[in-house]
């Protein structure tokens, strides 16, 4: 795989970067990484969305926050909120 470029996360689990952040409490973040091995690494919301299906753990209530990452951007991250504020 291709990383030129890339500063930003990659997952963990399935070794692809992460163009999608996002962060979920802490309480969620524990319940569904909890035995995986990968309770303090990067995932990105595709893997951690499997392992919330595989304990059938609801967590939209409990998103923080959801930006978007790209080197394409000079800033390389996107936060909605802070762009929406106008
Ligand atoms: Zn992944």
């Amino acid at each position: 795989m291709d990383r030129k470029g890339w500063e930003y996360e990659w997952c963990k689990r399935c070794n692809r970067r992460n163009p999608i952040g996002f962060d979920v409490t802490d309480e969620v973040w524990d319940s569904v990484t909890k035995g995986t091995g990968y309770e303090n690494r990067v995932l990105c919301l595709t893997c951690f969305d499997e392992m919330a299906q595989e304990k059938n753990i609801k967590y939209f209530q409990d998103i923080r926050e959801l930006y978007l990452v790209s080197y394409t951007d000079e800033s390389g991250i996107y936060r909605i909120e802070e762009n929406n504020e106008n």
